[in-house]
């Protein structure tokens, strides 16, 4: 399978290229060349999206809708022609997207434009024990808000979500609402999404009749994995454009339609742009959906810039960047397990395309080294890695880690850098001897 995979990223993928497009990587650090291996923190962006932001700025920037100039008008195509490119990258349509500055904002949209008035006091948020605090505490604070109850779900001996818990968990029929990592930021492990879906189909909740409604976090799954919110069947997708090339201040909400045109789905940022009428006792909202959750000047520059993000990585081909992301796993996986001192955290395999374990990243402790050294010994040979708790306080706290160091990765990453990564951690073994 491996050598398969190999093969056809040769075929699929010009490194050469695809690294010449990332002028930062040809940066050196501390005198030695750039290994930059904390791309779940935030990837690096090809020249496509710096230049296309450029190109916005010198060319055509202008507020949308609100001119009868050209620039305006060239403003709103590129913002709308932007959202449109950005939602069809995700499966989902035009109306179903609202651009966001990160999926931190866009869980928070969640809470307050849905669960904040959908939830009912004694109604359960499930969540699970790895979740990053952008979809932990803002469940915590709803539930503060409405009365409802956060509950976790286990997760396996392998790190991941354990569905078998779901399925005990939602036979009280009181959960009302479900929200999960497609992706593990600290582990890796790949949430079975097809199996959690059809879980929730089959029980329905007691409040209302209706099946509890399913958020993602695809913050560590969308840079990785094809994702079609048309064939998913979860209600709500989040996740971060700039993890996937994209600029920073780049995120995305998807909503399905249905939630909006019912209004079960609310606006939850107020101001121009979103209204229809506004009298001095009554405001209604724009009947177009995508106007509707745009409040204020939008950050035009961005979706461009998302936008040809999306493009770059659709002309690579999801289905192939999940392919080498796999083979990175699978690669890190096998040499770092030569290295006695270190424990590998999280699933140890990546699995296939059609059914990820793992991807996008390998976290590990390193027996007697506070991640924080390990971390900075990398820096100190050109490795960026990422050390502590990732924002995942309650499972390190859990399996009593006080920090991990995490290697993740991007299609702009070979196997050459996870050599580099392998060498320089004999230099840890070397200051630690
Ligand atoms: N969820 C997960 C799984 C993440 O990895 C991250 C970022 N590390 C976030 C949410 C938050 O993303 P952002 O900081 O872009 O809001």
């Amino acid at each position: 399978m491996t050598r398969y995979i190999s093969w056809y990223n040769r075929l699929m993928f010009d490194f050469k290229q695809i690294q010449g497009d990332f002028p930062i990587l040809k940066r050196q650090v501390h005198g030695k060349p750039l290994v930059y291996l904390d791309n779940s923190a935030t990837s690096q962006k090809p020249l496509q999206v710096i230049d296309a932001m450029r190109d916005y700025y010198t060319q055509h920037n202008a507020n949308v809708h609100r001119g009868v100039h050209l620039l305006s008008d060239e403003s709103t195509l590129a913002w709308e022609q932007s959202r449109k490119t950005i939602a069809e990258f995700f499966g989902a349509q035009a109306e179903e997207l609202i651009l966001t500055r990160n999926t931190t904002e866009s869980l928070n949209g969640v809470a307050y434009g849905w669960a904040d008035h959908q939830l009912r006091a004694g109604e359960v948020i499930l969540t699970s024990l790895l979740e990053h605090h952008s979809n932990f505490v803002v469940w915590q604070q709803v539930a503060r808000r409405t009365g409802a109850r956060v509950e976790y779900l286990h997760l396996t001996e392998t790190g991941h979500i354990d569905l078998d818990d779901l399925e005990t968990k939602l036979s009280t029929g009181k959960v009302g609402l479900i929200s999960l990592a497609h992706v593990s930021n600290a582990l890796g492990s790949v949430t079975d999404l097809e199996r959690l879906v059809a879980l929730v189909k089959a029980h329905g909740s007691t409040g209302g009749g209706t099946r509890p409604k399913i958020v993602l976090d695809g913050a560590q799954a969308a840079p990785h994995l094809p994702v079609d919110f048309a064939k998913l069947g979860v209600d709500f997708y989040a996740a971060s454009g700039h993890k996937l090339l994209g600029p920073m201040g780049s995120g995305i909400l998807l909503v399905k339609k249905a939630l909006l045109e019912s209004g079960e789905m609310q606006p939850w940022f107020f101001g121009g742009g979103m209204i229809a009428e506004v009298g001095t006792k009554t405001t209604t909202f724009n009947e177009n959906l995508a106007d509707r959750f745009t409040p204020g000047t939008p950050d035009v520059a961005s979706a461009v810039g998302l936008a040809t993000a999306c493009t770059y990585l659709t002309k690579l081909g999801m289905k192939q960047v999940a392919a080498h992301d796999l083979e990175l796993v699978t690669y890190a996986l096998e040499q770092l397990q030569q290295i006695p001192e270190i424990t590998i955290l999280g699933p140890s395999e990546a699995g296939s395309v059609t059914k990820p374990k793992r991807i996008g990243s390998v976290t590990f402790l390193y027996q007697g080294v506070h991640a924080h050294d390990v971390a900075q010994i990398l820096d100190s040979e050109g490795v960026a890695v990422r050390s502590g708790q990732h924002c995942t306080m309650p499972l390190h706290t859990q399996n009593q880690w006080l920090a991990t160091t995490r290697a993740s990765f991007q299609i702009y990453n070979s196997k050459a850098d996870i050599d580099a990564l392998i060498l320089a951690l004999a230099k840890v073994k070397k200051v630690f001897n």
